[in-house]
């Protein structure tokens, strides 16, 4: 039989008694979370989302209410009311904070029962993790997600205010719009009324908010869900959220300062201080020392070598003459065997001709001067691991200048030492301790190319967004050399991960028509696509620029955790199912022809 909440009212949460309640009367409601029955005591541990309390229902003062103590389960929903009373000194539970104290229950109401879950939120064994999703519910009582959840609030929270307290505003923009163009599909959401016309959902709020500031809005921004229709590689979400803010007049330094403050906030409200402003680095500087536009600072740079060896060496190695040396160094890694040095090479994916020498060892016994200037260079411990990335004398003539000033040969390498770099770094990052809790290295990369050169469709691609400003001095060169062009474009990047993109935009409606004309789109396609925006750029706009950075990653860092989905309430599967409600789903052949849609079914 279920009891009535009646009258009852809460008075304490499950995590709020202290010593200093002994006496007091109080009233509880929560989960089960667990039942002890020692005959004539029982011990209930009743848990809410701040904690758990010991209530025990003693047989002797209370039969009946310890008999129907006798019929509660694990999740049953209870309300009690009883005396705090301390505990005796050798039962006290140092590892909860109420652990000082028992209710000693006088009522017993049972609110609802519940059927055997298929997992407990209090097993500490994980269950798999589609039955997490489709159970999520239950999931998501168990502490670490209550913590995960609480602190993606609280990070959220901060950062509104900090931007709230800079003058920026929140403004919502819709989520049934036209496409926005990000790169990847849209989900499509078919009209009724408009039968075969489509909304999609915002990839981003781009034009919205740069058209906020043709609006006057100044300063904007939004913590705000975002739609991308990609094949899902394995830990992106179809849904997700991001921090987007747009302001008007900014230098970029200006919009780095806010995002600093934000991320600031932010951290802080995660348990962690961090210190602005972040080091800045050129897109070509990173590539050249990273080889990846993303650079994780917490590892050593690339060490150029080529200087180390004399020329007849590097003819032996078979080593292109015109083309780099570099070293990789990952510290601490120690010894290797022969067969965790030969894995070392199928983790070495070759870009155009790139060559590994992956054994420094055999290096150091058949040229021991170069080598050793090599270490000294790169500043290798013994335990260091040093291998080698070159071009082979079989990279062929070198394409010089090719995009970005140096040859596509040399790019090869450093995108092939770039991949190797990290991988490296994650599989011995047991061993050599460079990965600690709580280092985070933030750091702005600026400059990008505005543009890449897409090799199976022949054509330019804007490498941000088609609304990215290139660089002032740089737009004569928008026709006749469009790969030196530099966009105003900015990420930012913590421990090699990237978790915002930003650039100023084009206010000028001139230059957006050249941008669109250098991306091959003729006038009509720009304006049957994006006529409402090229119209509005035409009413006084304003400079403008901002970014968006991912909150969910933002959150799952912060969490420690592994994957988005354990930061996201009710996230999807790789394959962008959500288990839970079971979508998507097909819907009913009558809503279908409302919509005027026929579904192929091939
Ligand atoms: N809309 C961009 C994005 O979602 C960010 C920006 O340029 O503000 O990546």
């Amino acid at each position: 039989m279920l009891d009535f909440l009646g009258d009852l009212r809460r008075t304490h949460t499950c995590g709020a008694l202290r010593a200093s309640d002994a006496g007091q009367t109080a009233v509880l409601m929560g989960w089960v979370n667990r039942r002890r029955d020692f005959g004539n005591l029982v011990f209930i541990d009743v848990r809410d989302r701040t904690g758990i309390t010991q209530i025990v229902c003693d047989k002797e003062s209370n039969p009946a209410l310890h008999a129907k103590a006798g019929e509660l389960r694990n999740e049953y929903v209870i309300a009690t009311v009883g005396k705090v009373k301390l505990r005796e000194p050798n039962t006290i539970n140092k590892n909860i904070p109420t652990g000082e104290v028992e209710l000693i229950a006088e009522e017993l109401r049972i609110l609802n029962e519940a059927k055997q879950p298929p997992f407990l939120p209090s097993d500490t064994v994980l269950p798999n993790e589609e039955l997490r999703l489709q159970y999520r519910y239950i999931d998501l009582r168990r502490d670490a997600m209550q913590r995960n959840i609480e602190l993606r609030h609280k990070v959220a929270i901060a950062i509104r205010d900090y931007l709230s307290a800079q003058g920026f505003f929140e403004i919502e923009t819709p989520f049934m719009t036209r496409s926005t163009p990000e790169g990847a599909r849209d989900y499509l959401v078919p009209s009724r009324v408009q039968p075969g016309s489509f909304y999609a959902l915002p990839q981003s709020p781009q034009l919205f908010k740069q058209i906020l500031m043709i609006s006057g809005f100044d300063r904007y921004f939004q913590i705000v869900r975002c739609f991308r229709d990609e094949d899902l590689r394995a830990d992106r979400q179809p849904e997700f959220t991001q921090i987007d803010l747009e302001m008007s007049y900014p230098q970029p330094e200006r919009v780095w300062e806010v995002v600093e403050g934000f991320l600031t906030a932010g951290f802080k409200a995660g348990g962690y201080e961090i210190k602005p402003p972040f080091p800045r680095m050129d897109y070509d500087e990173a590539i050249r020392l990273y080889g990846i536009d993303k650079p994780d600072l917490r590892l050593p740079a690339f060490t150029p070598v080529r200087d180390c060896f004399a020329p007849e060496n590097l003819e032996t190695l078979g080593v292109h003459p015109g083309l780099p040396v570099i070293a990789i160094r990952t510290p601490k890694v120690g010894e290797l065997s022969r067969k965790e040095r030969d894995e070392i090479k199928t983790m070495f994916h070759t870009k155009g001709g790139a060559k590994l020498f992956e054994d420094f060892k055999r290096l150091e016994k058949s040229f021991p001067d170069a080598t050793a200037k090599v270490r000294e260079k790169a500043g290798a411990a013994a335990a260091d691991l040093i291998v080698l990335v070159t071009g082979s004398t079989q990279s062929g003539e070198l394409k010089s200048p090719g995009v970005r000033k140096v040859s596509p040969q040399e790019l090869a390498i450093y995108a092939s030492a770039g991949l190797l770099r990290v991988a490296l770094a994650q599989k011995y990052s047991g061993r050599h301790g460079c990965f600690q809790p709580g280092d985070f290295r933030f750091l702005w990369v600026t400059n990008f190319p505005m543009f890449e050169y897409d090799e199976t469709e022949q054509r330019w691609n804007a490498a941000h967004h088609p609304f990215t400003s290139p660089h002032e001095q740089d737009m004569d060169k928008l026709e006749s050399d469009p790969a030196a062009v530099r966009a105003l474009a900015y990420d930012v990047v913590l421990n090699g991960t990237e978790l915002g993109s930003g650039s100023i935009r084009i206010h000028r409606q001139d230059i957006q028509r050249k941008i669109f004309h250098a991306l091959g789109l003729t006038e009509a396609e720009a304006k049957s696509r994006f006529g409402f925006f090229l119209e509005a750029l035409e009413y006084g706009t304003p400079p403008h620029g901002g970014i968006a950075l991912g909150l969910d990653r933002i959150v799952m860092i912060l969490a420690g955790a592994d994957s988005l989905r354990e930061v996201i309430p009710f996230p999807k599967t790789a394959r962008a199912v959500d288990l839970m409600v079971d979508a998507p789903t097909p819907v009913s052949e009558a809503q279908l022809k409302e919509l005027g849609i026929q579904v192929s079914k091939n």
